[in-house]
């Protein structure tokens, strides 16, 4: 993180090392208002807090990534990723939606999208919604765009990048009684919420994936050390890691209830804690044990480096994606990798 800022105090009338300082903040986006962190720069010779667009741009964009989270409005880099999809220019996608010609300009610089604009972007993550608008726009588009739509549109639809699993999936899981797949223990709910947030409160920088491979290290390790999963959540094999198993359906929860907010950062989202869960599911022993799984987290630096870690693990190397990792076959042998790692661990283990 960076922790100053070279620029220019109008008060000392001079280039000064700005100090850059986080305090909480309110910001009115669209009748909505917004809590959230902001950097401020301070002149370390006269103290004046000073106004710099880069800072101030920054905490637009953290207020908005809020806003957006919280309505379900495209983030700029969805809908880029929307538009690289069908192959098309910005002045092309623009038209393919029926928009003005500028306008997917504006929201891909970070403009909010219209609640109407949102709707239309949202149907172009359909192959039905796509036709139609394909159908309706397509006398404003040229030849090579119809056909790099068609061309998307002829792709799987489980292969569409922003393809996701129902949210019923997930409660699917509560019908399960305890059993292997779940770590002994029925998908309780109000313990995975109440766990993610304090993951989220605990770990530094918890992006989605990285959090689906600390909630999976707290649920496997508890089963090695206390016979049942803290959550009853059922793992599955990803490309990038262990994950939960729908874990579309968790993150419909966690937005549903409000507990964490999902923010823009850098390459991805981080989950930033909301909202106290109303009750604390966990015992004192589970505290100290969710306590250790922060520090276990927190002890990779880059969110690579613990992908590395749990593609080291058997579990997942002898499965492949979307089946399920079984707590009997991958607990002992989680377990084990995070002590070799951090001998503290041992610790919770033996209580
Ligand atoms: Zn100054």
């Amino acid at each position: 993180m960076i922790d100053s800022l070279d620029t220019y105090c109008p008060e000392c009338d001079t280039n000064v090392c700005s100090e850059l300082r986080e305090q909480p903040a309110k910001l009115r986006v669209r009748g909505d208002e917004i809590d959230f962190t902001e950097t401020v720069a301070i002149c370390p010779n006269c103290g004046m807090e000073i106004g710099d667009a880069r800072v101030e741009g920054e905490n637009l964009d953290r207020a908005y990534a809020i806003y957006r989270a919280r309505h379900g409005i495209p983030s700029p880099e969805e809908i880029r990723e929307l538009r690289e999809h069908y192959g098309l220019s910005l002045r092309e996608f623009s038209r393919f939606l029926g928009f003005g010609e500028q306008t997917v300009y504006r929201y891909e610089r970070g403009d909010i999208p219209d609640p109407t604009h949102s709707l239309v972007l949202e149907q172009t993550k359909t192959p039905q919604g796509a036709r139609q608008l394909l159908a309706k726009n397509r006398n404003r588009l040229s030849e090579r765009s119809i056909e790099s739509i068609e061309m998307a549109l002829s792709m799987p639809a489980k292969e569409l990048p922003w393809a996701r699993p129902l949210p019923s999936k997930l409660e699917g899981q509560t019908a399960d009684a305890p059993s292997a797949k779940n770590g002994y223990r029925a998908f309780d709910p109000d313990r995975a919420l109440a766990l993610v947030y304090l993951l989220a409160q605990k770990c530094k920088d918890l992006f989605w994936t990285k959090s689906q491979k600390a909630i999976f290290f707290a649920d496997m390790f508890a089963c090695a050390c206390r016979g049942r999963s803290l959550t009853g959540l059922r793992y599955a094999h990803a490309t990038y890691g262990p994950v939960v198993d729908g874990m579309e359906g968790l993150r419909y929860l966690l937005a549903e209830s409000g507990i964490v907010e999902f923010c823009e950062q850098g390459w991805g989202e981080v989950l930033v804690p909301n909202k106290l869960p109303a009750n604390d599911p966990f015992s004192e022993a589970e505290h100290a044990l969710i306590d250790g799984i922060a520090d276990f987290v927190n002890s990779f630096n880059a969110a690579r480096e613990i992908s590395d870690f749990s593609h080291e693990l058997e579990c997942w190397q002898n499965t492949t994606d979307g089946q399920t990792i079984d707590y009997a076959d991958a607990s002992g042998e989680v377990a084990e990798a995070m002590e070799a790692r951090m001998p503290s661990l041992g610790d919770l283990t033996a209580k």
